[in-house]
């Protein structure tokens, strides 16, 4: 089971811009994080592998 109250364990960015400068760094080193989303358990922003889905 995850947790869903609580803190995150994935690294929590304070801003959609922070994550943005965050995942372009993660690109330049060849990492395979492809996009940031809004977090809704914590508020935060994080950096995922997996592509955004629609909701
Ligand atoms: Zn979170």
């Amino acid at each position: 089971m995850e947790p869903v109250n609580g803190e995150c364990t994935k690294k929590a960015y304070e801003s959609r811009l922070e994550a943005r400068t965050a995942l372009l760094l993660m690109w330049k080193k060849g990492r395979p994080e492809r996009a940031s989303y809004r977090c809704s358990d914590c508020g935060a922003w994080h950096l995922t592998k997996k592509r955004r889905r629609a909701p």
